[in-house]
């Protein structure tokens, strides 16, 4: 017999207090990065409820040899991811979260409060309200005795906030994640629309040279902040030229479609006034949109420093962040069918739109897997001092999540 949607709310409501619970656990336990503390704890939880529902999963560790490159603000604490699946089948959804969250405004955070349909607590968006998603989806799914015609897989993950490099990368490089998915939800909080891109990021500071010399004997000296400002000039031109572009895609707001150059965020060097600046540093914060490719952005950037440099200005790079722009196309059965289910479940046709910000599920994108976020949650709340998820919200997506994977699997 099918599953009907009834049974599906049916089964949620059964489950609400257990959904509640859980959750609050989850945000209990402070898994802050950096630098990644208590990740041990929380796949316990996580490792004790899925054996408890009877779904096959495993626990991927980094290899101790590899925390240091791959997580280098990790302070070699221990990290792990969990993979499982349940149903069998060729075609394979897969549902993805990550439960590092960032570290809190106040130790209050970690003590999780209802208030007035609300969960506060630091996670409860971002995202361990969209891990609730993900865990009682499935128990939903084996609760209402779904038959799926196709393997519905899950990854938890560490790391995403500083870059995801020893957690879902991590998972896909390693080949524990199928290349052949069909589409992969991400319930990130989305405020009720759908993510469908995420602009790309190239950060680095740029640090110059000089030789240290008294104000007295400054003919000595050579002035590295000289030489910076001449330099940052010619990255304000670029950045002008930048702003000229703007993505074809939907942004929130519409506003933030521009490219843009972000000079400066951090900036100093020299040790007092009247000493010769021997060192000077600015960061560039490089955000492109799909339309642009990593390798252009990186190619245009290159070209102003090597100009310098041929001028004989010492420079020194160094990049902190980097991370290509991606997009899945609104066409994509995944974004079809769940734009249309969440239309059904909120009564509102939901929006598709491009994240200002990196996303992790461009890794899934840069491997050929379509991949959205949809989840509880509003993102301008994330990292607050306040965050919560609205507890509605969370049932709402476990409807939407459990009727998505019924019209991919084909019931
Ligand atoms: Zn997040």
């Amino acid at each position: 017999m099918e599953t009907t949607v009834k049974q599906i709310r049916d089964c949620i409501n059964e489950l609400k207090d257990e959904i509640v619970e859980f959750t609050s656990r989850m945000i209990s336990i402070p898994t802050v990065n950096p630098p990644g503390k208590n990740y041990g704890e929380i796949v316990r939880l996580f490792s004790e409820k899925l054996s408890r529902m009877g779904i096959d999963w495993q626990e991927i560790h980094v290899p101790k040899e590899r925390l240091g490159e791959l997580a280098p603000k990790g302070e070699d604490l221990p990290r792990s991811s969990i993979v499982g699946h349940w149903g069998e089948g060729e075609k394979e959804v897969h549902l993805h979260g990550h439960y590092d969250v960032v570290p809190a405004a106040s130790a209050e955070q970690f003590h999780p409060r209802v208030s007035n349909g609300r969960l506060y607590g630091r996670g409860a968006a971002d995202m361990k309200g969209g891990l609730a998603v993900i865990l009682f989806t499935l128990q939903t799914l084996m609760k209402c005795e779904t038959k799926l015609n196709g393997t519905l897989s899950f990854s938890f993950t560490p790391d995403e906030e500083t870059g995801g490099t020893a957690g879902l990368k991590y998972l896909l490089d390693e080949g524990h994640i199928n290349r052949n998915i069909m589409g992969v939800l991400d319930p990130e909080p989305s405020g009720g629309d759908i993510i469908n891109g995420s602009r790309g990021a190239l950060s680095f500071d740029v640090v110059f040279k000089g030789r240290p010399s008294h104000v007295m004997l400054q003919h000595l000296g050579v002035n590295a902040f000289e030489k910076m400002i001449e330099v940052a000039d010619a990255f304000k031109v670029l950045r002008q030229e930048i702003e000229g572009r703007r993505t074809a895609y939907r942004t929130k707001p519409p506003e933030a479609n521009r490219s843009t150059l972000l000079l400066g965020g951090l900036s100093g060097g020299g040790t007092n006034f009247n000493i010769v600046p021997d060192r000077a540093f600015f960061t560039v914060d490089r955000r492109f949109n799909p339309e642009e490719k990593i390798e252009d952005v990186k190619k245009e950037l290159e070209e102003r420093l090597s100009f310098f440099r041929q001028e004989g200005i010492e420079i020194e790079t160094h990049v902190f962040q980097e991370g290509s722009a991606s997009y899945t196309n609104e066409d994509e059965p995944l974004c079809q069918i769940l734009s249309q289910v969440v239309g059904s479940v909120k009564g509102r046709k939901p929006e598709f739109f491009l994240c200002p910000g990196l996303l992790e599920t461009r890794f899934f994108v840069e491997t050929g897997i379509p991949a959205v976020i949809f989840g509880p949650g509003l993102l301008e709340e994330a990292h607050g001092p306040n965050e919560f998820v609205s507890i509605d919200d969370i049932f709402d997506c476990i409807e939407i999540f459990a009727l998505t994977a019924l019209e991919l699997l084909g019931r």
